[in-house]
């Protein structure tokens, strides 16, 4: 099975192939300001099942997470292990947005108080051990 998505501006494409490890929601606040949301949803591949395509550029938001944007239009398009082992792709640009899920909410510690989470998914302060 292989999903695809892109940006907004169509420059860059993705595959990834076969289904992910997760599907999160991150309300950490590197997500927050990195993808200038409240939250980052995202589903996790492993990084060699992701073909991407087109004007990328990274910035390192920690040691171990890049964060990977198109550099024509600036669409956030998820987040990169630096170790080279998964990266998060951006739920909202599959072709189809309702490809995915997500199973948990992580990093609700950090949690815009706002957002009021009203689904059954299991909650964790921090990110799942
Ligand atoms: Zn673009």
């Amino acid at each position: 099975m292989m999903h695809e998505g892109g940006c907004l501006c169509g420059a860059v494409r993705f595959k990834a192939e076969g289904e992910p490890i997760n599907v999160r929601i991150c309300h950490c606040r590197l997500c927050q300001k990195s993808f200038a949301a409240p939250f980052f949803a995202r589903a996790q591949f492993a990084q060699e099942a992701i073909t991407l395509r087109g004007p990328t550029a990274r910035y390192p938001t920690s040691e171990r997470i890049e964060r990977v944007f198109c550099s024509q239009c600036g669409t956030r398009i998820g987040s990169w292990r630096v170790n080279g082992t998964a990266a998060g792709l951006a739920l909202a640009l599959f072709d189809d947005r309702n490809a995915f899920s997500p199973t948990d909410h992580i990093w609700v510690s950090e949690k815009l108080d706002w957002v009021r989470i009203t689904d059954e998914l299991p909650q964790f302060p921090e990110g799942i051990p």
